[in-house]
């Protein structure tokens, strides 16, 4: 052969089962090899278990979407290249025009503005309503009602739903329920066992837990996940191979980072919560919490974000927040360092006081994802930058 011929093809060339590799190697291919036009035949008719191309599934996405059915307690999950794309893949497949979702108001920014500048493009109709109407689910669900779609717990206030009375709701009025577990992830709540259908997450947070990877998730029965999966193919928005192996490496000591997340962030909310200089925290694990109640039912661990109300409103805010050192300035969550936000320049950003008023989102606010450093050292840039 030609040397160029023999470049391309020297040692590319590596069949499942003939190495001994421990992990997963990344597939880096956009495509894949078939012997024979016989072969060919046998895959497009189901016969055959193999791969045809990346946009429809890839060895090292698959390996991951593994662990992830594993931590989720899922029949089948899918990966996406954000959580955007798998909101985006599951509003498009479970949905069609005249169909209505009812929504709770406090959601994430994104979700509210695919269903309200997107999906109403395509006749989905959409009922945002409050944290008192969903506590009461079935007086909400409509006759033209096909889903419910919910978070639990809310950025930036880390109020509580109740997962099964929404799941209950649901199966009994025949509407499919989804919510957007990303907060707490299935380590702390494990939705699915609760009776909902189908669990969103954005593995860009807790599931990578590395803050290195964007990317999306969905869980649910194989019977769910299967349409969802030719939607995939579609739009195009599958995970890539190394993001995948990238995300499969963090997913394996998510129960260990999830555990010591819920404890700092405890210490951290303990802490904050006797602060002279602070006004309110909000995290689910205080008894102060208006849902703590809640949060214990359905909760085996409360996370790792705390939201704080300085004392000095939006002043005492800013200045606080400018003089953190250990916890950095930086949007997102779930990762290793801790990182601060103000949900007023951020998620809540441009909204009217009265708006904020009713999000609960006050202009003293910062929210903080509590990463995995030593609790005392949080602390002591907490104390140093409210003194
Ligand atoms: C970040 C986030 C999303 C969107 O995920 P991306 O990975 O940024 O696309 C959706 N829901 C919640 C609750 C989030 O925090």
């Amino acid at each position: 052969m030609r040397p160029a011929t023999e470049l391309i093809h020297a040692g590319e060339r590596t069949d499942a089962g003939e190495t001994t590799s421990l992990t997963v190697p990344i597939y880096e291919t956009s495509t894949f090899i078939f012997d024979s036009v016989a072969d060919l035949i046998k895959y497009q008719e189901g016969k055959l278990n193999a791969y045809l191309y990346s946009r429809y599934e890839n060895p090292t996405v698959v390996a991951v979407e593994q662990k992830l059915a594993a931590v989720d307690g899922a029949e089948a999950s899918l990966l996406f290249s954000s959580g955007m794309a798998a909101i985006a893949t599951a509003l498009m497949t479970l949905l069609k025009a005249g169909d209505e979702v009812v929504c709770s108001a406090a959601i994430y920014g994104g979700t509210f503005h695919i269903l309200e500048d997107l999906l109403s493009k395509f006749g989905v109709e959409r009922r945002f309503i409050s944290l008192d109407e969903l506590a009461n689910p079935g007086a909400a669900i409509g006759p033209k009602t096909k889903m419910v779609w919910f978070e639990s717990p809310i950025n930036p206030t880390l109020r509580c739903v109740d997962v099964r009375i929404v799941a209950d709701a649901c199966k009994k009025a025949g509407v499919l329920s989804v919510i957007d577990n990303t907060f707490a992830s299935a380590i702390n709540q494990p939705v699915l066992s609760m009776g909902i259908d189908l669990s969103m997450q954005s593995a860009t947070k807790y599931l990578n837990g590395h803050s290195d990877v964007t990317g999306g998730a969905l869980s649910g029965s194989r019977a769910l996940i299967t349409p969802l999966s030719k939607t995939r193919r579609l739009l195009g928005g599958i995970m890539d191979p190394i993001p995948a192996f990238a995300l499969g490496r963090g997913m394996k000591t998510m129960p260990l980072r999830i555990a010591q997340h819920n404890a700092n962030a405890l210490t951290v909310a303990r802490f904050l919560e006797g602060h002279p200089a602070i006004e309110r925290v909000s995290y689910p694990g205080l008894a102060s919490h208006p849902d703590h109640a809640i949060a214990q039912r359905q909760m085996s661990g409360f996370g790792g974000v705390v939201t704080i109300d300085v004392k000095g409103g939006q002043a005492g805010a800013f200045r606080t927040f400018d003089r953190l050192t250990v916890i950095k300035r930086a949007a997102s969550l779930g990762g290793v360092e801790s990182i601060c936000s103000l949900p007023m320049l951020t998620s809540q950003y441009g909204l009217t006081d009265e708006e904020l008023a009713k999000a609960g989102v006050s202009k003293g606010m910062i929210r903080i994802s509590i990463g995995l450093e030593d609790a005392s050292d949080l602390i002591a840039d907490l104390e140093q930058a409210l003194s």
